[in-house]
């Protein structure tokens, strides 16, 4: 993107503001002029020829180990073309990670066989979409516990 006077605007943040918005910010750099947008990250795509992280999947990698890295980062970048995604956030990350699948920690996956059939299916969604929402590669036994209390009002007994 270009600015009025003719330079071509700097990316300067992109943060995440909840699971289905970002706000980013461009300057000018020559002239005082400054561009905020609020979308959504999906929408926010085809602003980028190139891949942009959020500050939040930016924290995500800068905390992994430095042999870690560069690996995570080379995967995401490679599932995010697969995509056609340029804004990665941190669920995007976590989502790259899996190939687009949540897993499932082994004690949270025998809970949910536990849990009866008919709201089986739809708890095994929310609990996927949650984590990937908040940037977790698997289901654990809290995030269970957390969407259970709150969408399912499932009694502890199952579990
Ligand atoms: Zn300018």
């Amino acid at each position: 993107m270009q600015c009025a006077c003719g330079r071509t605007l700097e990316l300067q943040e992109i943060e995440e503001l909840d699971a289905s918005a970002c706000f980013i910010r461009f300057d000018c750099g020559v002239c005082d002029f400054r561009l905020g947008l609020e979308v959504e990250p999906k929408q926010a795509s085809p602003l980028f020829d190139y891949i942009v992280l959020t500050d939040e999947a930016q924290h995500i990698l800068d905390r992994m180990p430095p042999y870690l890295e560069p690996l995570v980062r080379e995967e995401v970048e490679h599932y995010a073309h697969q995509k056609g995604v340029t804004v990665v956030t941190s669920a995007f990350l976590a989502e790259a990670r899996n190939r687009g699948a949540v897993s499932w920690n082994p004690e949270a996956e025998s809970r949910l066989a536990r849990v009866p059939a008919p709201v089986r299916a739809m708890a095994r969604m929310e609990l996927e979409r949650t984590a990937l929402d908040r940037g977790m590669s698997e289901v654990t036994v809290s995030l269970m516990e957390e969407v259970k209390a709150r969408y399912f009002g499932m009694r502890r007994d199952y579990g």
